[in-house]
């Protein structure tokens, strides 16, 4: 992975890559926002982990961080706010790749793209058939391709550019990547044991596990 310097996370302290961590910032007359630029300014970063981002926003840690008094904010506010904005991203993301003839969708495209090694990287609606999910996953899994199930049917339908769309892969190594890096930052449900949502297998089929929590 391209290495990148560490930042601390204001919740847990740990130190990660840059690209693991949410970067929140103020933004002018509008409170907190999501940066995924790393614009200027002043930014705080926090793990997107449930807990994390609970005490970030429970013990005023994000506005310690930016050095203002912070308005009182859920945490779903704030989990509300990165998907938000990550999800803008990702379709943003998903409409270069279509256009450049970097996307295939619906089950027996995406079936066959994992099949021939061509699928960099699996979406699954989440509204989709959990059987069919499944089945794919399996198939991914043991292709070594990620597969992810962030978004419904009509959201992917909409960043692929038609219908409602339950499978879509990624064939550029490029695009999958990046598009990997956003949706790490979607912050996890609660539930424990929830390893099968945004379970992360490397993109390129290497053995080693990409996030390492630590
Ligand atoms: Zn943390």
């Amino acid at each position: 992975m391209v290495s990148s310097p560490g930042r601390t996370c204001v919740a847990c302290r740990a130190i990660r890559p840059k690209a693991e961590l949410v970067r929140v910032h103020l933004v002018p007359g509008a409170g907190l926002g999501i940066d995924l630029g790393g614009g200027p300014g002043r930014g705080a970063y926090v793990c997107p982990a449930h807990p994390c981002l609970e005490q970030a926003v429970k013990r005023g840690e994000l506005g310690r961080s930016l050095g203002v008094a912070l308005q009182p904010i859920a945490v779903e506010e704030l989990e509300g706010l990165i998907r938000e904005r990550v999800s803008r991203k990702v379709a943003s993301l998903l409409g270069l790749a279509r256009r450049a003839r970097k996307v295939v969708s619906g089950a027996e495209a995406v079936e066959s793209a994992v099949k021939r090694h061509a699928a960099r990287l699996v979406l699954t609606a989440a509204d989709a058939s959990a059987s069919s999910v499944e089945k794919l996953r399996m198939l991914a899994v043991e292709a070594g391709v990620a597969c992810y199930s962030s978004f419904g049917k009509e959201e992917l339908g909409a960043a692929v550019g038609g219908a409602h769309r339950a499978y879509v892969a990624v064939t550029d190594p490029g695009f999958a990547e990046a598009l990997i890096s956003l949706l790490t930052k979607i912050p996890k449900k609660i539930e424990a044991g929830s390893g099968a949502q945004g379970e992360t297998i490397d993109a390129l089929g290497r053995a080693e596990p990409r996030r390492a929590w630590r």
